[in-house]
């Protein structure tokens, strides 16, 4: 399909980032490419009109990109999952395995002040699952109804996807 090779030629491979051995995708070639930007804003638009949501819950950082702006395309509100120790309010934690050592992420326990709210959880880059799978449960934690998990790009190699679908269909629209 046209659409998905403007966007897989428009992320770039950065080797040894953040440390030797790792190929890192980087996506901010996406987003100052205005041609990929907007075949990615519109396809999000067009799959997710109709799935009647309440939120878009975007997930640190570069989830917010894409969150924020597919909220406001569709008109319903969006909620940032965090990093630990960045959100002002009470919160609830969740904590995950890294390769080394471990990671925490948080959610406003009132994030959500819609009655059970219809939720998409949204990131860049679904790796080994641990963030989204922890983002998951906040979501559920907090009794919103998570209604699916939507990344740009999965690293199917690494079966992430196994973890997230527990809680609510994986939909990625770039598959490595
Ligand atoms: P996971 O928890 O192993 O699935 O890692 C996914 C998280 O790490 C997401 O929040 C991604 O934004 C980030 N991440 C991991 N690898 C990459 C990459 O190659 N490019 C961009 N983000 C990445």
């Amino acid at each position: 399909l046209a659409e998905k090779k403007i966007l897989s030629d428009s992320i770039r491979d950065i080797k040894d980032f953040p440390q030797e051995g790792v190929v890192f995708k980087d996506i901010t070639t996406l987003l100052n490419n205005k041609e990929a930007y907007q075949v990615l804003m519109n396809h999000l638009e067009n799959r997710y009109r109709s799935y009647n949501l309440d939120y878009i819950a975007g997930i640190d950082s570069r989830g917010f990109i894409f969150g924020a702006a597919l909220a406001d395309r569709l008109k319903i509100g969006f909620v940032p999952v965090r990093k630990k120790g960045k959100l002002p309010s009470t919160t609830v934690c969740e904590k995950y395995e890294l390769e080394y050592g471990y990671d925490e992420v948080e959610i406003h326990l009132d994030a959500f002040p819609k009655k059970d709210a219809r939720v998409l959880l949204i990131d860049d880059l679904l790796a080994t699952g641990g963030t989204a799978n922890a983002a998951s449960k906040l979501i559920k934690n907090v009794n919103a109804n998570l209604i699916e998990v939507c990344f740009l790009l999965n690293l199917t190699f690494l079966s992430g996807a196994t973890k997230i679908e527990k809680h609510a269909p994986v939909y990625s629209i770039l598959e490595i």
